[in-house]
């Protein structure tokens, strides 16, 4: 015989067997098992699993089993005149996803059950609970509309003049029972069921056959579960909810969802069963007085009303809490005063809340911090990592969306994505401002420090993609009025903003300030400080930032970068007053004017190589010499030409002829990277030598040497790095001569063209140090411009053509093997060789997983995307050690 047994799970009963596991009986019974396993209030019942409830007969004999049981413990029994158990029946589904479809409750009552009933909670308790019966069975189990019960309950509230249900006599909901009754009847064209284990029948077999339905589905599609979830079903003890003393129904969170911080919220419906507190039917009562205070509300709170039940629920989530090591929130039930658990699921939490409670979990020993790091989605940082306005700056709002993305930034307004990369170029923070956005959008929107759009919702284009790059974002700012063609926008109170002004961005608010307003670097305390220790005392890869001002260098300090892998120089040159320089420098036509060009830029980039090595004391700093092809530097349009022309004094013809001499076909495949250095020897010599300079300097200064590293880019053959390497070795010996001292200095090269991964073997020869470039790598593996992939890439990830976009976490098949081939090569031929990442991947946690799976000795990345990569770097350790240890066992 089969062992139907073997598909029913306890809760709260059968003593010493172990609770229904989530997987197979859903988390709803699982927790509910745990709760109760800990000596918490939760109603006696059974659970049947999917397997069992597929099968009728199967599901008849559990029941009879899970039956037997239940009575036997109770003491009431289905059915017994004298002493009827009262059942409610409540989807269990693996991951949450109730609410799909409702419980049906009160299964058991029965005419021929009333007196018993009646003389236990009085006649007006026992009549409630029967219509209450007929109609949740009606409307789940025989497909009668909900609302034509709903007209029902109004037409006798009316009849009876009461303004509430609660206040139907007995009378009335006799009454309205027969109503319901013939309602059932005539819609159905069945009797409802007055056999109690007929109505037990009735409303599991219903509930399964709802759950297959096409409406159950969708359903399910639409709150992100799968269509074809199992279904297990609780069979529990009732907790009426109804009847003298303080009875009735609640919701309860027992965690601030947006803070984490431990706090009793929610709701409280008196006589009420199930999910009425949230149904509005009537007004539910708050659980505290903080909370009624806080609305401003009179009606007492459950804590005035009945202290002892919101002391139960604390006590309930404190323990749940240190035993499961989770936060949790409830559905309840109180029978004259009594708490009974009917719900028990994981808190809903923000990110900052989901950070504080993990961290508060492990504190209190409940986790350990391994655990803590691991439930923390590094991406969903990202929250906590963006600057917000300053809150004692002065705010001049011009208007107000949703705030889409959050964070704050100022910059000059642009009206079109091109118009945003241009100022991008130009190292120009600029706001772009558009009625909505298009995926053609997207190389503008990475461009812009923040973006604004008139139309559209949280969940708009330009929402979406604003939060996925962590860019300031504000959606559906109607109250202003944007007119591209003229290049303004138009505020409530008549202020026009043009091309160019400054405006300031508060994603988080949702507002729109005029003027570049201060903001200030977000703060890295409390709970999230303590995580980012843990973090760092877990991992094993070092993390460094991409930073290539001060100021960079500052915030990536902040928030704990541990050196910087990545100084784009080339960023230091479009700073106000050096572009000139530059362009005289690239404009040049003879080695002559060219050093003569440089010798302006050698003093600039010296003053900024001794801030970022001031800034980073003691730490490693990488710099790489210049990388982008030149052209990026020049004018484009006319008006630009005619200004440098007049600048350099030159004919606009002469510049426009240089200009058009210097453009490529193919400029990221051109003459670009070390290819600079090799052409112009003396762009390189003059960087080695501000390096040098700065690095004596920082040294003397902080009265300990600094040692920098400098990084060559693009590099696809060993040559170039050899022939590169004696140049700065020439310039290092004149700086030595010349000042009597020189700094120790490593030449490292940069993996960014699939030969340079082919060849790292010999490249790590002559090189101190490899960092993967994996922007240009990716571009170079796929043969994939980097700049152009935005066009397509949408539908390209959208039809599953690609699993990701590529230059947002690596692809480790493909650049990721290139990767794995050239650490390999590197470290074959030169042992303990520091190997590093610096692209973009280098706060994707994915990507940082496999940097550790590796070998590699650093990550390296925006600034703000430190903490994230510091905590993705400890859970890839983490990951690393338990796979280690797996294996060892
Ligand atoms: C890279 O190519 O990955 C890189 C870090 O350099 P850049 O983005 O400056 O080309
Ligand atoms: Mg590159």
């Amino acid at each position: 015989m089969k062992d139907h047994a073997a598909g029913i799970g306890w809760i709260g009963l059968g003593a010493g067997a172990p609770a229904p596991a989530a997987a197979r009986f859903g988390q709803k019974a699982a927790l509910l098992a745990e709760a109760a396993g800990l000596g918490l209030p939760v109603p006696p019942g059974f659970v049947l699993a999917p397997d069992v409830l597929a099968d009728p007969a199967a599901t008849r004999a559990a029941l009879d089993i899970g039956l037997a049981r239940l009575e036997a413990e109770t003491g009431y029994c289905l059915g017994c005149a004298e002493n009827p158990l009262l059942l409610a029946v409540r989807p269990s589904v693996e991951g949450g996803g109730g609410g799909v479809i409702p419980a049906i409750l009160d299964i058991g009552v029965t005419e021929a059950a009333l007196p018993a009933i009646a003389a236990r909670r009085g006649e007006r308790v026992a009549r409630d609970l029967l219509r209450r019966l007929v109609q949740s069975y009606g409307a789940t189990a025989l497909g009668i509309e909900g609302e034509e019960f709903e007209f029902a309950l109004y037409d006798a509230m009316k009849l009876a003049g009461v303004e509430s249900e609660t206040e139907l006599d007995p009378a009335d909901l006799a009454d309205l029972c027969r109503t319901c009754l013939r309602l059932i009847e005539e819609e159905a064209g069945v009797s409802f069921p007055q056999e109690p284990r007929a109505q037990l029948d009735g409303a599991v077999a219903a509930i399964v056959k709802l759950w297959t339905g096409a409406r159950a589905r969708t359903r399910r599609v639409a709150r992100g579960l799968p269509e074809d979830a199992p279904l297990a079903l609780i069979v529990q003890a009732m907790a009426l909810g109804i009847g003298p003393g303080v009875c009735g129904a609640g919701v309860a969170q027992t965690r601030d969802e947006t803070t984490g911080a431990r706090r009793l919220a929610g709701r409280f419906l008196e006589q009420a069963q199930g999910e009425e507190a949230l149904m509005g039917l009537r007004t539910p009562a708050l659980l505290t007085v903080v909370e009624r205070l806080d609305q401003g509300l009179r009606e007492p709170a459950l804590e005035e009303r009945c202290p002892a039940a919101t002391e139960a629920l604390l006590e309930a989530a404190r323990a749940l809490e240190h035993a499961l090591g989770d936060a949790f929130s409830f559905e309840f039930t109180l029978d004259d005063g009594v708490l009974h658990l009917l719900e028990v699921k994981p808190a809903r939490r923000s990110p900052r809340a989901a950070v504080r409670i993990a961290v508060e979990l492990a504190e209190a020993g409940a986790i350990t911090r391994d655990e803590a790091l691991l439930r923390i989605d590094p991406a969903a940082l990202d929250q906590h990592l963006h600057p917000s306005i300053d809150p004692d700056a002065a705010r001049d709002r011009i208007g107000k969306g949703l705030p889409a993305s959050p964070g704050a930034a100022s910059g000059a307004l642009v009206f079109s994505p091109d118009a945003a990369e241009l100022a991008a170029a130009a190292g120009r923070p600029a706001i772009l401002a558009l009625i909505e956005t298009s995926p053609e959008d997207i190389r503008g929107m990475h461009a812009a420090k923040a973006v604004l759009t008139v139309r559209g919702g949280m969940t708009s284009h330009a929402a979406v993609v604003a939060r996925g790059l962590g860019t300031p974002c504000v959606v559906g700012a109607k109250d202003l009025i944007l007119d591209r063609a003229a290049g303004e926008i138009r505020a409530r109170d008549g202020r026009v903003f043009r091309i160019g002004d400054a405006v300031t961005v508060d994603g988080s608010t949702g507002e729109v300030l005029a003027g570049a307003v201060p903001t200030v670097p977000p703060e890295i305390t409390g709970a999230f400080a303590r995580l980012m220790d843990w973090a760092d005392a877990a991992r094993r890869m070092g993390v460094r930032a991409n930073a290539d001002t001060a100021q960079d260098a500052r915030i990536a300090h902040d928030f704990g970068a541990a050196g910087i892998g990545l100084c784009r120089t080339e960023h230091m040159f479009f700073k106000r007053g050096r572009i000139a320089a530059m362009r005289r420098m690239i404009l040049a036509e003879n080695e002559a004017d060219r050093r003569d060009a440089l010798a302006e830029l050698l003093p600039m980039q010296r003053e900024d190589f001794i801030e970022l090595f001031a800034q980073m004391a003691g730490h490693p700093v990488v710099i790489r010499l210049l990388d982008p092809p030149l052209h990026e530097f020049l004018p484009h349009g006319e008006a630009d030409i005619e200004e440098l022309a007049i600048a350099l004094g030159l004919s606009p013809a002469s510049v426009r002829a240089r200009v058009l001499e210097l453009s490529e076909f193919n400029p990221m495949l051109g003459k670009r990277g070390c290819r600079i250095g090799i052409a112009y020897p003396e762009i390189y010599e003059t960087q080695a030598r501000a390096i040098f300079e700065a690095a004596l300097e920082a040294g003397a200064r902080a009265g300990s040497p600094v040692v920098p590293e400098i990084m060559l880019p693009l590099v696809s053959a060993v040559r170039e790095l050899v022939v590169l390497k004696e140049h700065i070795h020439a310039v290092a010996e004149a700086v030595r001569a010349e000042r009597g001292a020189m700094v120790d200095y490593r030449v490292g090269v940069m993996i960014e063209t699939p030969r340079a991964c082919l060849r790292a073997g010999e490249i790590a020869d002559a090189a101190a140090f490899v960092s993967f470039g994996t922007n240009d790598l990716t571009q170079m593996v796929y043969g994939l411009s980097r700049d152009d992939a935005g066009r397509f890439m949408p539908d390209y990830v959208a039809r599953g053509v690609y699993a990701h976009d590529p230059f947002h976490s690596l692809d480790l098949e493909g650049v990721g093997e290139m990767m794995r081939i050239a650490a390999e090569r590197a470290r074959a031929h030169m042992p303990g060789i520091s190997v590093g990442l610096c692209g973009e991947h280098g706060a994707d946690p994915a990507s940082v997983e496999f940097c550790e799976q590796a070998g590699f000795d650093y990550v390296s990345c925006s600034p703000f995307r430190v903490p994230i990569a510091r905590l993705a770097a400890a859970q890839a350790a983490i990951h690393a050690r338990r796979a280690g240890s797996a294996r060892d066992a």
